[in-house]
């Protein structure tokens, strides 16, 4: 029944995979309208420093203005698989270069914005000139960004990856693998690839402190970590517990429910320690 003109092989008609169309197509045509509406926003959430209890950084979370408790867990499995994904991420990357301009003059020292891409957006022939065009529209720099991208097979081989990586580097972006240890990478892709930091996926953390198999695995990542030379940083910490033991384990960087949830940009702001800098610009005093 659902075979078109062109088709060269049949399918049987099957009511649930019709259901499962028409919600698909149903959630692309919703993402399209919250896209062109701008109808979602962006919350940050707070990487804290394990050792000192600074914030150094944070991580871009994508929110819908509709409904900010609705994971967008299904939306960005549609947007991966229709193509919209490059559009979000651009929007996302818009709107916090946007908002962290006024401010990244006097960000501490190491201290970044991350936001997660697509590995189809990283390794897309248009990403290195949007990087480009916006930074200079919006006037963030780009060594204050950081980009988290997930393990995927996807993110070998390809020519574009390799040079757009390279053109990273040389614009001081980082970039940090994420939920690492549920994927897809070898240790050889590791090496090769270059990444700045890894960041331990929270299932590792939630049976922390008791669970002996999660220490061990931290312990062997920190290891990696510290071979590869990458910094490393644990995801999903929500105990007092978890932190000490991560802290002895040798992380030195955090995040999750124990510091903040994903919080709005002045939240956020409240809870750096900018630091001051010699502006030659102040207005003259006696004019
Ligand atoms: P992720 O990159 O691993 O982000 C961490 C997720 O864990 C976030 O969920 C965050 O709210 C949640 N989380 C943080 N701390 C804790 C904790 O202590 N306990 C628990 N239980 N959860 C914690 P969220 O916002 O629902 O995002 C889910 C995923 O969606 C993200 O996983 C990321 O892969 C993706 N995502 C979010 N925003 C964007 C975006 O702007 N672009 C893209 N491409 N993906 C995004
Ligand atoms: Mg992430
Ligand atoms: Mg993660
Ligand atoms: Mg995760």
């Amino acid at each position: 029944k659902t075979h078109g003109e062109n088709d060269t092989h049949f399918c049987f008609y099957s009511p649930e995979l019709d259901l499962k169309l028409k919600h698909y197509m149903q959630l692309r045509k919703e993402l399209h309208k919250i896209l062109h509406d701008s109808a979602f926003y962006v919350v940050y959430q707070p990487k804290v420093c394990l050792n000192n209890g600074k914030v150094i950084g944070a991580e871009v979370l994508f929110r819908l203005r509709s409904n900010p408790n609705r994971a967008p867990f299904e939306l960005l499995e549609v947007a991966e698989e229709s193509g919209q994904i490059i559009r979000l991420g651009q929007s996302v990357i818009e709107m916090t270069f946007s908002q962290m301009k006024p401010y990244v003059r006097r960000f501490p020292d190491n201290f970044r914005i991350s936001v997660n891409i697509s590995p189809r957006q990283f390794k897309d022939e248009g990403f290195i000139p949007f990087l480009d065009n916006i930074s200079k529209k919006t006037g963030f720099p780009l060594n204050r960004l950081d980009i988290e991208i997930t393990e995927t097979s996807q993110m070998t081989g390809s020519d574009v990856l390799e040079r757009n990586r390279q053109w990273m580097e040389e614009k001081g972006i980082t970039v940090t693998l994420d939920d690492f240890g549920t994927g897809f990478a070898s240790l050889e892709y590791l090496l090769h690839f270059g990444f700045d930091q890894i960041k331990i996926d929270r299932q590792f953390i939630k049976r922390l402190p008791e669970d002996d198999e999660s220490r061990s695995i931290v312990t062997t990542m920190v290891y990696l970590a510290k071979q590869f030379g990458m910094t490393i940083v644990a995801e999903g910490i929500e105990l007092d517990s978890q932190e000490v033991c991560l802290r002895d384990l040798g992380i030195e960087y955090g995040q999750g429910f124990l510091y903040s949830r994903g919080i709005e940009m002045d939240e956020f702001l409240s809870l750096v320690e900018f630091v001051d800098i010699e502006t030659n610009d102040k207005p003259a005093v006696n004019e």
